[in-house]
């Protein structure tokens, strides 16, 4: 039988791509996707700084080592590589996918003050893996936006490490957007999916609620 041949990482994330940039999660050149492409010794493939997701080509990426320093590419990684580098180290991810949408930033912003985002009853949530009820409390921790993704990244892998505030499939960084990985490009981009819908389910209720 032939053999089918797998989409390369880059053709890959060139498909996100198209799609995010459709649903309205990755316009204005904002926004970075990699795939690890290597684990001993850790590599990533991510999107190049400032490129237009709807459009990405193969020229459009670089390979990272661990400590998110570009791999024989003369491409500059995402200013956010570093975010990316942390979760595929302390968080096994296989595939990290971020999303700058118009909900996401609202909702960041709106419970930026409690830390997190509580979203709970809705079908959806059973989308992330390992979530097997609607009946499910779920917190999505929410970060300040910073530039200094360096600092980020070690609040990040604090964050990760601590079993008693266990962050797993995400989280927001306020008035900025999603983060969001699995353990292969198909489960980060249904979480991704997941969080966008509940975003903008959870603030058109707080509306409707208000002029009701
Ligand atoms: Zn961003």
């Amino acid at each position: 039988l032939p053999r089918v041949q797998s989409p390369s990482p880059q053709n890959a994330l060139i498909d996100i791509g198209g799609l995010f940039y459709a649903r309205g999660w990755s316009v204005g050149t904002c926004s970075n996707y990699s795939i690890v492409t290597s684990r001993d010794p850790l590599q990533l493939c991510i999107t190049a700084s400032g490129k237009d997701k709807r459009s990405l080509t193969e020229h459009d990426f670089v390979t990272v080592d661990g400590a998110g320093k570009p791999v024989g590419s003369t491409n500059k990684p995402s200013a956010e590589t570093l975010l990316h580098t942390t979760l595929a180290r302390v968080a096994g991810a296989g595939a990290i996918l971020h999303t700058h949408s118009v909900w996401g930033t609202l909702l960041s912003d709106l419970d930026h003050p409690a830390g997190q985002t509580v979203i709970e009853g809705y079908e959806m949530l059973k989308g992330l893996s390992g979530v097997g009820t609607h009946e499910t409390r779920y917190a999505l921790t929410i970060f300040p936006n910073t530039q200094d993704i360096e600092a980020l990244s070690v609040d990040l892998e604090k964050r990760l490490r601590d079993e008693s505030r266990p962050i797993r499939h995400g989280f927001l960084l306020r008035n900025h957007g999603l983060y969001a990985w699995g353990n292969d490009l198909a489960e980060a981009r249904r979480h991704i999916e997941i969080f966008e819908f509940l975003f903008e389910v959870v603030v058109r209720r707080r509306m409707i609620t208000l002029i009701r």
